[in-house]
């Protein structure tokens, strides 16, 4: 059970509950089915509205609740942030990319960027009037990300960069992007990494997005050629981009373990069984009692994360616990209702029941459990860090990039 809030907290919840009572859109509340449309005219809507949304925030000065008032940001606390967050979700406002990108590169900008990069470029993220990607995976660079390709060479006053990124979400979209590549193919693989903002609108960039099984755009293929930004956008330095990249993982990652995913419930479950006439079915009963009982672990263990947060206590609850739990529990509630549903349960999209709800999440096992770190991986980081298991051997620590057999 989650705590309840002090008097202060009551007070910031109640001004919060009130703005989103006077401004919040039209179209709350009923953002469910339009997630099943995965059509581009769709995804262009979806982002019209969450940018619109992030306009009315910004106004109201709730777009960056922890962000300094310096920066466009409320000047508030991370507890702050989650009330806002709770409240919003309960408005039936669902969270956006713009969300995940201000959680990525914002903090990062505000840490290591220059006063220039600051004031160009945080007013118009915070106001969603420009989008960003993140250009970091590569074809052979993923879960170990240090080992990126893409080239990066000074010229004169600018960076020019060659190479190609995958999976990168929302790229067709975005304005700007933050990219890793290597400028020092001499030192080892994390030394000679360079973090840097590019503009996506330029020539020599080429975005493809790729079709996932559920029929969305979500991410993309990039091809860069020739694709210039000026030394000025280069983050913390030339060849000194590995530590905002791991500040920028590490956002994304608490983003990902705080953020409630799942769009269906064990309740939504039952209702599935209920329309399929087998509540008496001792088989389905026990797949339902299965599905109820992980539902509450995952919300007390989302509870225990938050209440951390909340009393400004390192949490009990590595973040990796509840990523792993929530694909591999969400996929087997989702292939339970696809079973439920017999012979129907093999159509998709409009012709299946509850207009493929079950299925769109059926299909989205991949990314739910390969985005943010792939469940090996983090099972990985959950050996080392509460297992106190021994690191994973490391034979490329002081070798130089290019004698890698991954520079090839
Ligand atoms: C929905 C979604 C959105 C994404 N958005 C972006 C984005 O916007 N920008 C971006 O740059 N990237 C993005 N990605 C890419 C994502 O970060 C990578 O897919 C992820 O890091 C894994 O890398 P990979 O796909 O290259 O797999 P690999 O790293 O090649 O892994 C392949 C397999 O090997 C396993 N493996 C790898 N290393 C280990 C190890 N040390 N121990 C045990 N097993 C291991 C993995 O678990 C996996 O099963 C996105 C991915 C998804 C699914």
């Amino acid at each position: 059970m989650r705590r309840a809030d002090t008097a202060e907290e009551a007070a910031f919840r109640a001004e919060v509950r009130s703005w989103l009572e006077a401004n919040a859109p039209a179209w709350a509340g009923q953002a469910g089915p339009a997630v099943l449309d995965h059509s581009v005219e769709a995804e262009r809507a979806q982002w019209k509205r969450a940018q619109e949304w992030q306009r009315t925030k910004y106004d109201g000065g709730w777009a960056a609740i922890t962000w300094p008032r310096e920066h466009g940001g409320r000047g508030g606390t991370p507890v702050q942030a989650l009330i806002f967050a709770e409240e919003q979700a309960r408005f039936g406002i669902p969270g956006s990319f713009i969300d995940a990108f201000l959680g990525m590169i914002g903090p990062a900008l505000i840490r290591f960027g220059t006063d220039e990069q600051k004031a160009r470029y945080l007013p118009p993220m915070l106001r969603g009037d420009e989008l960003w990607c993140q250009l970091f995976s590569e074809p052979e660079a993923g879960s170990d990300l240090a080992a990126v390709r893409t080239r990066g060479r000074v010229e004169g006053d600018e960076l020019v960069i060659d190479g190609q990124k995958v999976w990168t979400t929302s790229a067709q979209y975005a304005d700007k992007g933050f990219i890793v590549c290597r400028t020092n193919p001499d030192v080892p693989k994390h030394a000679g990494i360079t973090f840097a903002l590019i503009d996506m609108h330029q020539p020599g960039i080429e975005v493809r997005p790729l079709v996932t099984v559920r029929g969305d755009r979500h991410f993309n293929e990039v091809f860069l050629s020739n694709v210039r930004t000026e030394l000025s956008n280069v983050v913390n330095g030339i060849d000194r981009g590995w530590p905002v990249t791991t500040f920028v993982l590490m956002n994304e990652g608490a983003f990902i373990g705080t953020n409630d995913q799942g769009r269906t419930s064990a309740e939504d479950l039952v209702a599935e069984a209920a329309a399929s006439g087998r509540l008496e079915d001792a088989v389905v009963r026990q797949r339902l009692g299965v599905a109820c009982v992980r539902d509450r672990v995952l919300g007390l263990l989302r509870d225990r994360l938050k209440d951390a947060l909340l009393d400004g206590r390192a949490p009990d609850v590595d973040g990796s616990v509840l990523k792993i739990l929530s694909a591999e529990w969400g996929h087997d509630k989702a292939a339970t209702a696809v079973w439920l549903q017999g012979a129907s349960g093999l159509l998709a999209g409009g012709d299946a029941p509850q207009g493929g709800l079950w299925q769109d999440q059926l299909l989205s096992r991949g990314s739910t459990s390969v985005g943010g770190g792939t469940l090996e991986v983090h099972r990985n980081g959950l050996g080392e860090r509460a297992l106190g298991l021994p690191r994973e051997p490391r034979f490329d620590r002081d070798v130089p990039f290019k004698a890698l057999k991954i520079s090839s």
